[in-house]
């Protein structure tokens, strides 16, 4: 029997996921997404080439992996077409190598208007690629999907339900209405592209599993960005967590052996939500150059603090984490300081995991171990080579998540030690 592991975000996205998928997938057979859209960036170098990936698993850099986009991905066609363009451009072969689940749901380009005006007017920190609204019309369950491209009939049916309701919104707006035809056309033209790559992922799992083959299932976001279990409403449309994982590419939790949960040595955040840690000083300023913490998809300057434990603690939790792995944790070299969090303050009581509902996390106070000077990560190739104050720093993090770190990556293109 082969099996699944997952790969997930612990913080709020941008934990260095594509890079650890991308290091895990030679590995695997199969390199699976699960939810979310183009909203995700995933970069990975190889050979200082850089290559950000929205929607096509970063399992397509290596040449005897297949990928495949589940049904709870939403798919921009579009971002899709290009995706593949750039990867042919750059010489990667990906012919019968990738497959979408004709179940995902398709992302129109009203979607992304409507997510522009939403966030013109209420604003959450929106990425303006339309996942919401396509999530929200699956939910209202007039949603197109990938599948319903190769059926006319029935595009016809869905797609006027679609409409009706995008133009009343549009119309609200006072922007110009759809007219079917031109987006029935805007979406046939994608039927020669993605008809040959249908696919029922789930049975494609399936397969590949009852032959002794290994899948991959690579998260995008993070656990704290998840639509039930986040910042609500500060989160994304999708589930970031291992249910997510299952639901999305769909089957039970039997096959599933690790769970990977990925987490920067510091945490991150873009956008607007709460933010116990975060640092508005030179250090995070500091910290947000070393680590380039600008948005794969926005360009968005990310906010930066320190690591929070009472918060890893809670997403390790929702997502059933077997196999922490640290990221990024060479940015924090050459700090005379670096602060963790242990636990929380929370009107007098000293709390060490917390659920994060906005209320609570906007009164609590971080209680802080102080570690330093941090030096020996760049060039170390284990980590008996770390000076003794990033070795703590380490074993505390372990001790206090209850578990050993399995793997720490120390650049962009290191191995993990
Ligand atoms: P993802 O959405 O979780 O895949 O994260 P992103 O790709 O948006 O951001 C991760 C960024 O961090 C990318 O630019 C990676 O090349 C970079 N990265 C990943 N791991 C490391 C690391 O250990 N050290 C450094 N310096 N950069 C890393």
């Amino acid at each position: 029997m082969g099996y699944v592991d997952v790969v997930l975000g612990l913080q709020w996205g941008d934990e260095g996921k594509g890079r650890i998928v991308h290091y895990l997938s030679r590995d695997y057979d199969l390199v699976v997404r699960f939810q979310g859209g183009a909203n995700a960036g995933h970069t990975v170098y190889i050979g200082g080439q850089k290559y950000v990936l929205h929607l096509i698993p970063t399992g397509i850099l290596h040449d005897d992996v297949k990928v495949a986009i589940g049904a709870g991905v939403v798919v921009d066609p579009e971002v899709l077409k290009d995706e593949i363009n750039f990867l042919n451009e750059m010489g990667i072969d990906v012919n019968g190598r990738w497959f979408v689940d004709p179940r995902a749901t398709i992302v129109f380009p009203f979607h992304k208007k409507e997510d522009a005006l939403f966030e013109r007017k209420d604003g959450i920190g929106s990425t303006k690629r339309g996942i919401a609204p396509a999530y929200r019309d699956l939910y209202q369950r007039f949603g197109v999907r990938v599948g319903d491209i190769v059926n006319n009939k029935h595009l016809d049916r869905v797609l006027k339900k679609q409409l009706e309701f995008n133009n009343i919104i549009l119309k609200h707006f006072g922007e110009k209405e759809i007219v079917e035809d031109d987006i029935k056309e805007w979406l046939l033209g994608f039927r020669e592209f993605l008809a040959p790559v249908l696919r029922d992922v789930s049975l494609l799992v399936k397969d590949y599993i009852s032959t002794g083959k290994r899948v991959l299932l690579e998260g995008a976001q993070g656990a704290l960005l998840d639509v039930f279990f986040g910042n609500y409403p500060y989160v994304t449309s999708s589930h970031t967590v291992t249910g997510g994982a299952l639901v999305g590419a769909g089957f039970g939790k039997e096959v599933v052996r690790r769970v990977y949960g990925v987490f920067k040595a510091y945490t991150t955040r873009v956008g607007k939500g709460p933010f116990p840690t975060e640092l508005n000083d030179d250090t995070g300023e500091k910290i947000a150059e070393l680590g380039e913490e600008y948005g794969a998809t926005t360009g968005r300057r990310r906010r930066v603090g320190w690591l929070d434990i009472p918060l890893l603690r809670y997403s390790m939790w929702l997502c059933g984490v077997t196999h922490p792995l640290m990221t990024k944790l060479d940015v924090l070299e050459g700090l005379h300081m670096v602060k963790l969090a242990t636990s929380y303050r929370i009107n007098g009581g000293v709390y060490d995991v917390v659920t994060p509902t906005l209320y609570e996390l906007e009164k609590v106070e971080p209680l802080y171990e102080t570690f330093g000077p941090f030096e020996g990560i760049k060039n170390a190739r284990k980590r008996e080579e770390f000076a003794p104050e990033v070795k703590r720093y380490i074993s505390k993090i372990e001790e206090l998540i209850g578990m050993p770190v399995e793997g720490i990556s120390t650049g962009k293109e290191s191995d993990l030690i």
